[in-house]
């Protein structure tokens, strides 16, 4: 099936650079969330990130108006999927909540419509499984920040047909994107890697062995990592980074993947990094 209508649910860090990207691309996209100040705040940064394109002149104003005229918003998924012939979801990195939502989408949609989640870590097997289509079910996972940077880990389902599997690397394609295929394990490649890595770097500022700002030079000096671990934690969010470790901890049943103690309490204290101001550094 040809796509041309995308429905995006969360309009959060991710959702608001995935329906971007895809309005940037030509498709028309509807914007879902509960919250509509999260859709207002969604919509206000994709203009404001178009704005920077056109100052930069890598588009032209007439660009960035046919992009923002190409995106619609909805609090509500039966109005606003119903329509779709894909769907990426990217609401908070929890089970039950993605559950309820394909759930729900199975319903409301056509059985030919694509649903695609933007998940980390959680298995797409899973997900697929509340579906009456699993093979129509499979991971699409955009990077932060979502207009600039290039991979999609293209993560396929225990039963993701192969048809599914092409269609949505061409579609990453037409993006702009570089996908990369993966198989459904905890973590895919991405976050099976890079996740403990962070959450080291945690336990070495739990076990005293160097401030974040010195870890993080450690990495950046030595590894040639652009970013320290501790500052990249805050970027992604150190409740995405929780969420994560959870899944790799539940997933595996081993206890390597146990979340350091320092990044549960800075989700309990609300220090989630960039998104509200202060992490393992102040914003
Ligand atoms: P976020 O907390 O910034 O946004 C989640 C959004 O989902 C919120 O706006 C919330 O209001 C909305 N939401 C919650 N319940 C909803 C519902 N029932 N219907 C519609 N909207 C609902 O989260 P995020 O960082 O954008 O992460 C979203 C997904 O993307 C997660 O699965 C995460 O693992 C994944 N992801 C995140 C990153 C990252 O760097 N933050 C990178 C890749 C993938």
């Amino acid at each position: 099936m040809q796509v041309n209508k995308v429905s995006v649910i969360g309009a959060g860090t991710m959702g608001n650079g995935i329906a971007h990207v895809f309005a940037q691309s030509g498709y028309n996209v509807t914007l879902i969330d509960v919250n509509p100040e999260q859709l207002d705040k969604a919509t206000a940064t994709i203009d404001k990130n178009l704005a920077r394109m056109v100052k930069k002149e890598k588009i032209s104003e007439s660009d960035k108006e046919a992009t923002m005229s190409r995106i619609s918003t909805a609090t509500d998924i039966g109005s606003g999927a119903k329509d779709a012939d894909l769907v990426v979801e990217a609401v908070n990195e929890q089970f039950d909540l993605k559950k309820k939502i394909f759930q729900q989408l199975d319903e409301v949609t056509s059985d030919d419509t694509i649903l695609a989640s933007n998940t980390s870590s959680i298995s797409i097997t899973k997900i697929a499984a509340v579906t009456s289509r699993p093979e129509k079910v499979i991971g699409m996972h955009f990077f932060n920040p979502v207009p600039v940077m290039k991979l999609v880990e293209v993560v396929n389902g225990l039963d993701t047909a192969k048809e599914v599997t092409e269609q949505i690397t061409k579609l990453s394609e037409n993006l702009g994107k570089s996908p990369v295929p993966v198989n459904d394990y905890p973590g895919f490649v991405s976050n099976r890697v890079l996740m403990p890595m962070i959450n080291e770097a945690i336990f070495s500022v739990y076990e005293g062995v160097a401030e974040p700002e010195h870890v993080d030079e450690v990495m950046k000096l030595g590894m040639a990592h652009p970013m320290g671990p501790l500052r990249l934690a805050d970027f992604i969010g150190l409740d995405v980074c929780l969420d994560i470790m959870r899944v790799l901890h539940e997933g595996f049943g081993d206890p390597r993947y146990r979340p350091c103690p320092l990044l549960i309490k800075m989700v309990d204290a609300s220090k989630l990094g960039d998104k509200t101001g202060e992490g393992f550094y102040k914003y």
